[in-house]
């Protein structure tokens, strides 16, 4: 990334060192992830896209809207991030739970990526399994203050995909696509107004083959591009419940870190660590 830039690529390896330096995770538990395959990336992108990406020929304005500085370094990271979440998913079928310590990429439509998203990789992850592993119905838990319009705009009218996303309703995307189930909360949510809404939501969600959860930690009050003012425990037990939720359903869970930019991002990253913890206590993992 060029100096400065204001994604911070860096957190992905402060995570890393973090759950290790923590001991909540052994080095025997990271795999590396694989890349995604082309075959998988057409279920939900266009041929146009892929290929514009991958040979660098989409337009300034197609390149604008992810944020990022498109190239074969970025190509390569965003193949390999795709394929870490599909890699995830086989893992939590086989296991109950995994997690790719990257991605969520909720805001990649079908044609065109935009807000740091290159693929969507809970879309490319969802249409392999429902093809080749004919799971009947998944369920996208998308709890990123941002709404997850990339994920709606490619799945949101199948039935065998069920999405529920709660976010800021004053948070980009300002143009968001309806989910099956879409929860808007209001700008300064706190962590017990958030909980209770969760709690109601969870009561309500249908069960499936497996649930695909994306727990950006932009719902810190230290995020800079976020509207909540949670706190940490507040986004602990957001998590501790969601698990709860599925471990009561017997369903398995493939989480993707999603978004998280506070300052500094040492926030970020203790908020990422306390949602492996969770997952940790929950699933004896
Ligand atoms: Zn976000």
């Amino acid at each position: 990334m060029p100096q400065g830039h204001r994604f911070p690529m860096h957190k992905y390896r402060l995570l890393r060192e973090a759950l290790l330096h923590s001991q909540l995770i052994s080095p025997l538990q990271l795999h590396p992830a694989p890349k995604a395959q082309e075959t998988d990336l057409l279920r939900a992108h266009d041929e146009h896209y892929v290929m514009g990406l991958k040979h660098g020929t989409l337009t300034e304005k197609e390149v604008r809207p992810i944020g990022l500085p498109m190239g074969p370094e970025l190509f390569q990271r965003s193949l390999v991030s795709c394929g870490g979440f599909v890699a995830a998913t086989h893992a939590a079928l086989e296991v109950g739970y995994s997690a790719l310590l990257a991605g969520g990429t909720h805001h990649a439509h079908r044609n065109s990526g935009e807000g740091f998203c290159v693929f969507n990789d809970f879309a490319v992850a969802a249409l392999k399994l429902i093809e080749e592993r004919h799971l009947r119905r998944i369920i996208i838990l998308d709890l990123d203050v941002h709404q997850g319009n990339g994920n709606s705009s490619i799945l949101g009218e199948r039935e065998d995909v069920f999405i529920c996303s709660v976010h800021g309703e004053r948070n980009y995307p300002f143009r968001k696509v309806p989910s099956h189930l879409d929860v808007p909360l209001p700008e300064g949510t706190t962590d017990d107004e958030y909980l209770t809404t969760l709690e109601r939501t969870l009561k309500i969600l249908p069960s499936g083959d497996l649930l695909l959860y994306q727990a950006g930690v932009d719902v810190l009050k230290a995020d800079k591009l976020g509207t909540f003012h949670m706190t940490h425990a507040g986004v602990r037990e957001r998590d501790r419940m969601v698990f709860e939720w599925t471990k009561s359903l017997g369903m398995p869970v493939a989480q993707a870190i999603g978004g998280g930019y506070s300052d500094p991002i040492e926030e970020s990253i203790k908020a990422y660590v306390g949602t492996i913890g969770a997952a940790r206590e929950i699933f004896s993992i």
